[in-house]
């Protein structure tokens, strides 16, 4: 049986773990235990593997692996926003996987360009409207939604929260700083209410007419929808004209000084098959990063959209940048 162990605050002196054996995959991750469980189950029971999983925040458990080094119990390192794992690699925490299965499964963009992390899910990052209060006619783009026909309707989450930043970071790639700055500047101008601390808190500022519309990771809105929470919402997909929506990713790599590589290796391959990454994706009403896999039915329902191929690293190398534009703009 697996272990699951919570750790809400990480102490770097507590380390409890027994020596990892052949047979067990230790998995540091910021993702709740109960959307990798059912998952992790099914690969232990097709090849006989042990995994552990430890939880926690991001931050601190890429910096524990750092100072750990050679005595970490970690084998992979697994969490979301390229922005995250771009960061994970620039402190030197991966191991690059040259493996034939990962580079033929999952898309070239969606994976780090050194092989260090790789894909597992997309979140797609669009706009969503009130219906009673916007005409869908009248979407287009993130770009758009600085204009001034939507002053004082626009809500949106912090840009402290990376999924802005990168969000922000693929405008910079695509149209280039200045014009980025502005557009920036456009939505400050058009917000109706302070910047929200959730994706979900903005979605029920606009379901209660608070605002009219904004940008949202759309695994919130199906969870709202899910649980009938919501009736007014309407998805648009940003900018299908151009270059298409921005998708981010959920992600992991093999730790530089995992005991146990081959097993690991295994369990990341894996992770790409068809009946993971339907399982993967359905847990959190995310998109597979592998193409033709069944979605839920919340999503489902939404259809297809063009998305950015932007080379995901990217969203991690410019998040300073898309700091700098946030803070010039006056976006909080
Ligand atoms: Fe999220």
């Amino acid at each position: 049986m697996k272990n699951y162990i919570l750790a809400l605050t990480i102490l770097l002196s507590s380390c409890s773990f027994e020596q990892a054996n052949d047979d067990e995959v230790v998995i540091y991750t910021s993702r709740q235990p109960q959307l990798i469980e059912n998952l992790l189950d099914v690969f232990t029971e097709e090849t006989g593997i042990q995994v552990t999983v430890l939880s926690g925040d991001a931050q601190q458990l890429m910096e524990r692996i750092a100072v750990e080094g050679v005595d970490t119990d970690a084998d992979i390192f697994m969490t979301v926003d390229a922005g995250v794992l771009w960061q994970a690699a620039d402190k030197g925490i991966f191991n690059p996987v040259e493996s034939e299965v990962l580079s033929s499964r999952i898309p070239q963009h969606l994976r780090d360009i050194d092989n260090q992390w790789f894909g597992f899910s997309k979140r797609a990052r669009t706009i969503v409207y009130s219906k009673t209060e916007i005409d869908p006619q009248d979407l287009s783009s993130y770009e758009a939604l600085a204009s001034k026909e939507f002053m004082g309707k626009l809500c949106l989450r912090t840009s402290k929260k990376v999924y802005n930043r990168s969000l922000i970071a693929s405008m910079i790639e695509a149209n280039g700083s200045e014009r980025t700055e502005r557009v920036v500047k456009g939505w400050v101008n058009n917000l109706a209410e302070p910047v929200f601390s959730s994706d979900t808190n903005v979605l029920k500022a606009v379901e209660a007419g608070n605002c009219s519309l904004t940008v949202v990771n759309t695994y919130y809105l199906a969870r709202l929808i899910e649980s009938n929470s919501v009736e007014n919402l309407g998805i648009f997909w940003a900018n299908q004209e151009d270059r298409g929506v921005h998708v981010n990713i959920s992600g992991a790599g093999l730790v530089k000084w995992s005991n146990n590589k081959s097993s690991s290796i295994k369990l990341l391959e894996w992770l790409s098959s068809d009946t993971a990454q339907e399982m993967y994706a359905k847990a959190n009403k995310e998109y597979p990063t592998v193409d033709g896999i069944p979605l839920h039915p919340v999503i489902e329902a939404w259809g297809d959209f063009k998305e950015d191929l932007i080379q995901v690293d990217k969203l991690g190398s410019m998040q300073s940048d898309a700091v700098f534009i946030a803070q010039t703009a006056g976006y909080n």
